[in-house]
């Protein structure tokens, strides 16, 4: 009898799933659930081309043209899973009840909210879905002064963005550097200047105390230095939390993300879970991961095996973001004792990369993808490297990669 595949989640680790899913069992009944109304569709342009007007979120559905329905799957739009019931083996719906041989959670992450600016307050915008971007972008249109709360990759890219327009641009963040989690000090100061050389101003070190809605509609913000910023629009960008509320309330193991193997498979066997939602274990301990590309990789996993399949994930991670014309991309593990070798590159390019037991276990890049693909296959082949070669840009690592691993 044909299997039912169930996937509860619209981003990308459901959408490779359902997909792998129905590729490896054409005979099985694969569902897609997702609460939002329209066809999955890929959220990195939302903080970019979509606020700069040069594209919708519909031109990129995540499956591609045609959507999930010309891969066979059935998508169930703005419907939200309720309730998994492990019992029954049925994923409850505000659509209905779906039986399920076996079910794929991909719920991804939800967005941390700052009580002084809570969702829903007239002028404060979070950004997640194409909604939210629809609105800053419509915010953004008679906005003179943004203010932008967290340095982080949404907030610098919204930043980013506003800049561009011409609009004048605050960004408020608690810690003492912009991008603190994603990258080094000397790579984030060449990323500040740039933002400043837009025009953009700073309080770093800096967190909001008090929030007051002034007669004209505009939002007045004391902050713990003593400043004071008066803002037409303001956008929160202080990060995600994984979206495990349905899995905790199933028994699943949740530890602050869904608990997976290697397979993706959960503390129950049918029961699979893949991207930002999930917690697993790597060499670096057990970690999540917010990225477009594993959520992808990871998604892939999870379908494949919901099908039958016995694969394990291991991609080495990278995530990128667009500010300006810097194009900034992390491959690989970060790793505070790693040996750091940077390799001196022309114009507004920069490599940061970093040595671990004598192979690359990161690499740090801007505006430099070419360099990034072939340092990529060199920690995926876990090539062993000479620091002094890495930084010497005569050296190609085309030819590294000629030696064995
Ligand atoms: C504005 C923005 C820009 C980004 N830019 C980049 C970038 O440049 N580079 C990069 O690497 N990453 C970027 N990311 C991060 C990347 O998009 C995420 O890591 C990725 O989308 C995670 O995929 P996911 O499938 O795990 O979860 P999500 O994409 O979060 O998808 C989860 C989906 O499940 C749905 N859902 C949740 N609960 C239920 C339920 N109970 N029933 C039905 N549906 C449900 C949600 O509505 C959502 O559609 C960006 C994210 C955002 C928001």
């Amino acid at each position: 009898m044909a299997r039912n595949i169930v996937v509860i989640g619209g981003g990308p680790a459901a959408v490779f799933a359902a997909i792998e899913a129905k590729k490896r069992d054409a005979t099985a009944n694969v569902t897609l659930v997702t609460e939002e109304a329209c066809e999955p569709y890929e959220k990195p342009p939302l903080s970019k081309a979509v606020l700069l007007g040069k594209a919708n979120p519909e031109d990129a559905p995540i499956a591609g043209p045609g959507g999930l329905a010309k891969h066979g799957i059935a998508v169930r739009l703005g419907t939200r899973c309720t309730l998994i019931d492990r019992a029954a083996r049925q994923a409850v719906t505000t659509g209905g009840a779906l039986p399920y041989d076996a079910l794929v959670i991909a719920t991804g992450s939800l967005m941390r909210e700052l009580p002084l600016l809570p969702m829903g307050m007239p002028r404060v915008h979070y950004l997640r879905t194409e909604a939210h971007a629809r609105a800053i972008k419509a915010g953004l249109a008679g906005c003179k002064h943004l203010v932008v709360i967290g340095a982080g990759l949404i907030g610098l890219e919204v930043a980013a963005s506003a800049a561009g327009q011409g609009i004048e641009v605050t960004v408020i963040e608690f810690a003492p550097r912009i991008m603190a989690r994603a990258c080094d000090e000397e790579t984030g100061e060449l990323i500040l200047a740039e933002h400043r050389h837009h025009g953009v101003d700073f309080d770093l070190g800096a967190s909001v105390t008090q929030v007051t809605e002034q007669l004209d509609g505009s939002i007045a913000l004391e902050t713990s230095d003593g400043e004071l910023y008066v803002a037409d629009v303001v956008v929160v960008g202080t990060g995600v939390k994984p979206d495990d509320a349905l899995a905790l309330a199933a028994g699943l193991d949740v530890q602050d993300g869904i608990v997976v193997d290697a397979q993706c498979r959960t503390s129950d066997p049918d029961i699979f879970a893949a991207g930002d939602v999930t917690r697993f274990s790597t060499p670096q301990g057990t970690v999540r991961l917010e990225n477009w590309r594993h959520a992808q990789d990871h998604g892939a996993v999870a379908g494949r095996n919901a099908a039958g399949t016995s694969d394990s994930y291991n991609a080495v991670p990278s995530y990128w973001t667009e500010q300006y014309d810097l194009y900034i991309q992390g491959v690989g593990w970060p790793d505070p004792s790693a040996q750091k070798v940077r390799r001196p590159l022309p114009d507004k390019r920069a490599l940061l990369l970093e040595i671990k037991d004598g192979v690359i276990s990161y690499a740090l890049g801007i505006n430099a993808q070419r360099d990034l693909a072939a340092v990529r296959r060199l920690i995926e082949r876990g090539i062993p490297v000479d620091a002094e070669a890495l930084a010497d840009p005569a050296k190609p690592f085309n030819a590294m990669l000629k030696a064995k691993a």
